[in-house]
Formats: C-alpha cells, structure tokens, sequence
C-alpha cells in the first residue's frame, strides 16, 4: 500500500523513480522477485494510480515457469496478443511443472481447437479433488441429504471459483491476464496468495471462444495493430467463431461446442461461482445484479452480489484505483447469458467489464461521450459521478493494455480474497440455494410443468425436452394416464417436476415472462418462455399431486417416427409441423416430391396439407431418409385425388454484409443442423450479377441495423481491410473471404436485387432487413415507418395471426393464432387495396403480449407481420417476424422453409386476385401400383 500512498504525495515522476523498490520490498516479501517485469509494468502502466502492490510484482521462480519464459513476453505487453495453442501451451508447461495445476479437458471446439479448464490450488487440495467434487455434487443435490449431514460436507468442501476469459473475442485482455495470475496463484508466497491457494480452488477458462481468440488475433496484427483511434476505429473481424459474435453471451440454449463442453464441466465440478471478463466500459464495472431481478432466482444470490462488488470496489479505491463501480449498467433480468450457467444452476454469476482497447495498441481514449450528432458513440456518460461511482472514470485517458491488466487482476484477486476469508460460506450458500430449489418446488406452484405426449408434432417437444436435459434439468415420462387439477394428459406425457435442484431453472426456461416493472430497462431479452418459443404445448400446473406422479426418467428424448410397410404405390410423409421435414426434403433432394395443398383423410388417417407424397418406387430411399426425423410415413391408397405441386429444392443464396454477420450465423446455423444447403454470399459475389441466372431464392437475414447500414455497411475510409487467408493469417478468410470489406453492396447491389426480382427471383427478408425494400422502393406498395421514442420491445413474445391459413407458408401450422418473437423495431403497412398482400397480422395491444415486455403495444395494431409483394416476374416476401432468431424460436422457423419448398406457388390461398400472375397447380393422381 505504501507504493501508492507515497505516489499520491509525491506525483507521478517521483513515483516512477522508486516504484520498483518500493513495491518490491513493500508488497513482495520474495526476495527473488521479477525486477524484469517490474520494470516492464511500471512502464507500460499510464498512471501511477493504475497499479498496486498487489500486481507491480511477480516472483522468479524455479517451480514454475513464467509467461515471460514461454511466451516470450510479459502480460501487457503493448501490440502483442497470443494464440489460443501458445495460451494452451502456457497452461500445460505450467502443469506439468507444478503439482498446483490440474488441466482437465473437456472437449473440441467447432474448428477442433481443444477446450480445457485449468484447476489451480494448494497440494493438499489437488490430492483430494475428487473427494471434493464429490461432496459439492452431493450438496448441489442436497436430497435425502440431513441438516446435519450436510454442514459436516460444508465444513470439509472447498469453493471453486472458475474464471472466464475471452468470451468475446474482441476483448483480448482477460486471456492475457488470466495467464499471470495462474501463475502467481501457482508461485507467490504472500500471505494473500497462500491463503487463496489453501481454501480455494481456482479454475480457468483460458479463452471461451477458442476459435474467435485465433481469428481475432490475426485480424488485430493483419488490421488493427497502428489503430490508435478511438473516434474512428478500425472494425473488428467479421467474425470470431463459426457461427456469432457476442450472441454466444446470449446462447440460451447452448449451441456453441465451447459453451457445451463448459457446461459439461460445469454440471461435474459445479463450481459454486462462475465469473466471465468481459471488456467494454471503463475503467471497472462489476456486475452487481440490479433490477429488473428474475425473482425466480434465489433471493440469497441477490445478497451475494453486492457482497462481492461492494468489497471490491472499497478495495480497490483503497488501494487508490480510480474508476471503479457497481449498478447502472447490466441487469439480473435475462438468465441467457454463459456465466448464468451458475446462477440458473444454485450457483453465484459474476461478471467484470474492464475498459479495453479492442487489442494490445496503446491508445488516447476518448471516455467522456462527445455531443452532436453522429458523435455519441458511448450510450451513457460514464465519467459522471453517481452514488454507485463515487469515483468516476477520467473523460480522455492514455490506456493501455497493461493498465486493463492492473484493473482487471486486481478484481479477481480481491473476489479470491473475498472466497477465500469466507470459504465455508460460499459453500454453504451454494448448498442451500440448492435445498431452497428443491423446497420451493415442494412447496409453491407451479408444482410441474407438463408436456403432453399426444401434441401433434413431438419432435419440437424433443427440441425442448433434450435442451432441459443438457442443462441438467430431470425430466420424467409418465407411463400411465395423469390426472391433475389442469386436465387429463395420455400415457407418454413428459413431466418437469420442480422439487429438484434445478426446479427453479426449469420454472425461469419454462414460465412466462411477467417483467416486473415496464418502467426498467433491460440489456437483452425480456422473454424467452421455451413453449411459446418452440410452439410446445407446457403446462404449468397447480396441482401438487403432481409431485407423486410416477415416472420414468427421461435421459435423451426422442420423438418415435413410423413408416407403413412397402408395398404401396405411394406414400404420405404427414406434415405435422416438424422441422424435420426440412432434413428429409434435402436428405432426398433427387427424389420428386409433391406437396399435398389440402388436407384429406386416406384410409381413416389424416393427410394434412403440406404432407410429402413420395412414388413408392422411392420406397427404400425414403426409409432410410426419414429415419430418425420422428415423421410418421402412412401408405396411400391406390386410388385418391388431391392438389399437389412440386417440392421445390431452389437454387439458394443467404447474403451476408461484413459488418454484422451475427444473425446471420444464426440462420446458417439453423440451416446447418437441419442439413440445409445454401450458398453464403458476401457484397463481392453479389456485384458480379446475373444473379437470377444462378439462384431461385435470395434470403436477407435480420443483420439488426439501420436498412442504410444494410446497403452500405462499413463505410469506405481508411485503408482496405482484407479479410483473407494467408501463410502468416491463416485464420482470416473462413466462411466468406474479400479482398476489401468495407462499402457494402450499395446502390449497385440494389439495382441488381430489383433486377433479381423482375426476372422472376423470389427475395425473402428477415427481421430488420424487411424494412430495407419498403424504404430503397423494391417494394412499391410498402411503407415502413418507426414507432415512437416510448415504443420500447426487448425481444417480447407476442400473437401473430394468419391471414392466409392455405398459404403454403403456413403448412404444419393448425392454429391460426400462432406465437412469434417481436424482432424489428419498423412498423409496416400497406394501402387498403392491397391487404391481400398481408399474411399474417399483429393484432397488437396489450392483449397480444404474450411473455416479456413491450411499451407501446398499441402501435403494433394490425400491422402487417409478414408480407408478400409480387414484382415484376418475381417477389419478396418480407418477413417483420425473425423466423430464425437464434436458436430458440423453433416454432417459426417452418415457415422460412416452407418459403423455400413452396416459392413458385406462394400465391396460393391469397384471398383476391393477383391477377395473372397466379400459377395454377396442378390435381395430382396418385397412381395406383
Ligand atoms: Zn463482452
């Protein structure tokens, strides 16, 4: 401490003078301390009051080896970011070295980097690891457990406390800095340190987006590295990992490989607190889970919270940090995000935001926001005093990466100082957070949540049942007919019984979102409730007999497929709803499909439209297709008229721009699991034209900005930035390359989408981007207009209404009232002579408010959801729904590929006339063998 005190007497040029044998004697009782890195932080720290005793130092050691030594650098080094294998390397020299330091491995990512965890403690603990897991497993299921038996596991259980690093891939620090402190956790002998190595267990995710680190990394050397700027930055890669940004932050679901095999890990270890470090405002912000609240968590991680903040934030103003704060920026809303893992799951979820630079280039910082338009390029002022920051950030500072480092390690050594004063209460916490889930399920409604086993379509309830058991949620099945208060429910209904230790989770996934206070704002989704999102019959029931139902448990759920007999002259692939109808359209792309266009009943069975007929010719093909889809195949009697049209199999291209690829990796991913070909095509491929020539179907997915922003993407200044593969960068030019990212498809592009269109192309538009033909005139008939400045939508889920109910779009739906996630912030209409054009509607209102939040409902009223304009030869078909919002709206994604399989008859069940235009289809026979 005295470094610093004698530094604010004195000032900086003083400070420098003695810094490195002040700290040395003062803080780092080994006498063999770096004087190297000392040196090396104290200059490459802008400010005197950025450093502290407790990270000015590192011992020299010879039972471990240094970052320095591997890596060839200190951390913090200014213009130099490692690897994700010379990150790995790091680790692994140090465990083999040191008897602290276990690598437990836990899978592959994507792009077959491997994903560990790195364990860290005194000897004494590592010897006993397994012991020790296993008494946190026994008091995360604290059933059957006594009150008495259960304190003596307390009194002998260490706290884990699993660090995350690199989750986004842009805020390069934490992977850096996480690397020194492995090592001083492993060498330092200050009573600190010795006291974090015997009472906790510190566990490390080196880079939680392994792919995105190495992608990153080449981009900041490659385009970023002289990017001094922060008025005027340079971009970031256009992507990190193989699918989305900063959404693997919101990956409810857990569709990343990285994010799969942590939550593996953790569903092992379960490590009773989770803390991600995350970079972004400045100079420390440490999440202390202010309102809105999920009042479905329990109330002791609420006290926990600022428990943990408010000791960090005295401590680091003790030890004359400026910068640090709590409150006013995330709130404990939305259970989406990676290190909710722990919270959902009994556990404490912590996260860090430290001001960071984008890279490892020092740079002047403009922190205060600039007035005047185009200049706000901070959301809020957060050089503002407030009684959450009594001490606020600078409004310029130099920063650099080191000084990220300072903030940043001395956080998360204070947070370990915090675990490891109170070990046994963290335990203890943990403990009975999860007896108190168990408690609440016994004791409250909803008792359960019921899946009915007889809904139509069971393969989106296998969707929903396998993602509640990958999170580790029980799930029975009941082998007899149940009778609750709710109704009567067959023999096969699937049932999520809440006195579990997870109960609490199931309830958050399962409920309907009720935002507490329509006043607050949150920072992501304000409703995710699983049933509306996947259109999954789940009732909650009241019934607390449901507590005693027997059932089977439930490991991995699959939806039961059958197929008549051979034999038949042809076959009818029922359309139940499923997706997986896509799967098997592609899996038989040469095989001639016909679509059935109304229902009819064959031999006593119910033949919905949409269903496939497939010749019984093709009958070992479509075996082998339709196995494991959970379709039911019925053979058709010899004799039956019905109106079919081809299956379509369009020639089909997604454009992505370069500057938001997110949610088209969303759509790419959806499309890849339901083994979906596309081509993915970028400004350069769409510039070259003829594009009616080599694609039927163009789709434009959500790329959630301006329709501007759409067509002229990152704007054309600076230098080029090429986005391609070389000897030295061999990990830029995945999943699209350009010579040049930057200027979009501009008007150019345009004018060869409406030419597209003329020529007879069918253009469909997600999201946002709907609004782009409307505004740019593709669309004559229209308009788009914004709401109000009180219209305010998180990502509620609210009613849609089919207009058109025999519009292929719509196969495989039976209601006419149907779910959808709010997903653009434009309203549409079109003129009352043009209503046709309208195929599904927002009644709007209060009313149509399903789960979560929106202000302003009455703006929605009878706007159009999803329209379809004919032009010229063609159409675009715009979407204002996303039906394919991350991965989670299962139940809308079939219309997106209904849209694919039925284009060229997407006129079909318009009320009205479109004129000649419309294409007649044709009564099909089915011919008899
Ligand atoms: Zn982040």
């Amino acid at each position: 401490m005295r470094a610093v005190t004698l530094s604010a007497l004195f000032g900086v040029s003083l400070w420098s003078a003695f810094a490195v044998c002040a700290t040395s004697a003062a803080a780092s009782p080994d006498p063999s301390a770096d004087a190297t890195f000392a040196e090396h932080v104290k200059v490459w720290t802008t400010k005197p009051e950025f450093i502290n005793p407790l990270v000015d130092h590192l011992p020299l050691s010879t039972a471990a080896p240094s970052p320095r030594e591997i890596l060839g650098h200190d951390i913090g080094a200014p213009r130099v970011l490692d690897h994700y294998a010379d990150i790995l390397g790091y680790y692994r020299a140090l465990a083999a070295k040191s008897g602290r330091v276990k690598i437990v491995e836990t899978g592959q990512t994507e792009e077959g980097r491997p994903t560990v965890v790195v364990l860290i403690s005194a000897e004494a603990n590592m010897a006993r690891l397994e012991e020790n897991r296993r008494n946190v497993a026994r008091l995360g299921d604290p059933r059957g457990l006594s009150e008495a038996q259960a304190q003596a596991i307390v009194a002998t259980t260490k706290p884990m406390y699993l660090a995350l690093g690199g989750l986004h891939s842009a805020e390069t620090g934490p992977p850096e800095m996480l690397m020194e402190l492995a090592y001083r956790l492993v060498t330092e002998d200050s009573p600190l340190i010795q006291k974090i190595r015997s009472n906790v267990i510190v566990a490390i995710n080196p880079a939680s987006d392994p792919d995105g680190r190495d992608r990153y990394t080449d981009w900041y050397y490659k385009n970023k590295i002289d990017d001094t700027n922060d008025l005027d930055p340079v971009p970031g890669s256009p992507y990190w990992g193989k699918y989305i940004f900063h959404d693997n932050n919101r990956d409810i679901n857990y569709t990343g490989y990285s994010a799969q095999n942590l939550l593996k890990f953790y569903l092992e270890w379960r490590p009773p607190i989770i803390h991600d470090l995350h970079e972004s405002v400045p100079f420390l912000y440490i999440f202390s889970g202010q309102p809105p609240q999920n009042p479905s968590l329990d109330p002791i991680l609420f006290s926990e919270l600022p428990w943990f903040s408010n000791f960090e934030m005295a401590k680091l103003k003790a030890l004359g940090m400026p910068g640090v704060w709590d409150h006013g920026y995330v709130d404990a809303w939305s259970p989406g995000y990676v290190a909710f893992m722990s919270s959902n799951h009994n556990g404490l979820v912590r996260f860090y935001e430290t001001f960071g630079n984008g890279g490892a280039t020092t740079e002047l910082r403009h922190v205060k926001p600039i007035d005047g338009p185009g200049q706000d390029f901070h959301a809020a002022d957060q050089t503002r005093r407030e009684w959450y920051r009594p001490d606020p950030p600078y409004e310029t500072v130099e920063w650099s990466m080191r000084d990220n480092t300072n903030f940043m390690e001395t956080g998360l050594l204070t947070a370990l100082e915090t675990t490891a004063t109170f070990p046994q209460d963290i335990v203890e916490d943990f403990y009975k957070k999860s007896r108190n889930s168990v408690e609440d399920g016994r004791a409250n409604p909803p008792f359960a949540f019921i899946i009915p086993g007889d809904q139509q379509d069971m393969t989106k309830a296998a969707l929903v049942v396998n993602l509640l058991r990958n999170q580790g949620i029980e799930v029975g099945r009941a082998e007899r007919q149940v009778t609750l208060k709710e109704g009567v429910f067959p023999a096969g209904s699937l049932i999520v019984k809440r006195n579990q230790p997870y109960g609490r989770l199931a309830k958050i996934l399962l409920e309907t979102q009720t935002f507490p206070d329509p006043k607050l704002r949150t920072y992501d989704d304000s409703a995710w409730t699983m049933g509306l999102m996947a259109h999954v019959k789940v009732i909650a029931t009241a019934d607390p007999t449901a507590l005693d139902l027997p059932v089977k448990p439930v490991d991995r759920y699959v939806a039961e497929g059958r197929i008549a007999p051979e034999g038949a002259g042809a076959y009818a692939v029922l359309d139940n709803g499923s997706i997986n109808l896509a799967t098997l359209r592609y899996g038989l792309k040469d095989v001639a499909i016909r679509v059935v266009e109304r229902g009819f009943s064959a031999q006593g069975v119910a033949v919905p439209k949409g269903s496939f007929i497939v010749a019984g010719t093709n009958y070992a093909r479509l075996k082998g297709a339709v196995a494991g889809l959970g379709l039911t195949v019925v053979a058709l009697p010899s004799k039956v008229e019905v109106s079919t049209h081809p299956a379509a199999l369009p020639r089909l291209a997604i454009y992505s721009t370069w500057g938001a690829t997110q949610n088209v990796g969303w759509v790419r991913y959806a499309f890849d699991q339901f083994k979906a070909p596309y081509d993915l095509i970028f400004k350069d491929e769409l510039l070259k034209g003829d594009l009616r020539r080599k694609w039927d179907v163009i789709v434009l997915p959500s790329q959630g900005r301006t329709s501007k922003a759409f067509v002229f993407d990152i704007p054309v200044r600076g230098k080029p930035l090429p986005y391609e593969k070389s000897a030295t960068f061999k990990f830029l030019g995945d999943y699209g390359s350009s010579p040049d990212i930057r200027g979009g498809m501009g008007l150019k592009g345009l004018e060869l989408l409406r030419q597209f269109v003329a020529e007879g192309g069918t253009l469909i538009t997600l999201g946002d981007t709907s609004a782009v033909p409307g505004e740019f005139g593709l669309a004559p008939d229209v308009e788009v207009s914004r709401p109000s400045k009180d219209f305010y939508a998180p990502g509620p889920i609210v009613s849609a209404e089919i207009a058109a109910p025999d519009n292929p779009l719509f196969y495989g739906y039976q209601e006419r009232t149907m779910p959808v996630r709010w997903a653009t912030n434009a309203l549409f209409s079109v003129a009352a002579r043009d209503k046709r054009l309208v195929l599904m509607s927002f009644p709007g209102g209060a009313k149509g408010v399903q789960s979560g939040l929106m202000n302003g409902a009455d703006e929605v009223k009878d706007r159009p959801a999803i329209i379809d304009e004919p032009v010229g030869e063609g159409r675009i078909l715009m979407f204002a729904t996303n039906p394919v919002y991350r991965w989670q709206n299962f139940g809308e994604f079939r219309m997106l590929f209904n849209a694919l399989f039925n284009y060229p008859q997407l006129e079909l069940g318009v009320s009205g006339s479109l004129g000649d235009r419309a294409q007649p289809s044709a009564s099909h026979a089915v011919s008899a063998r």
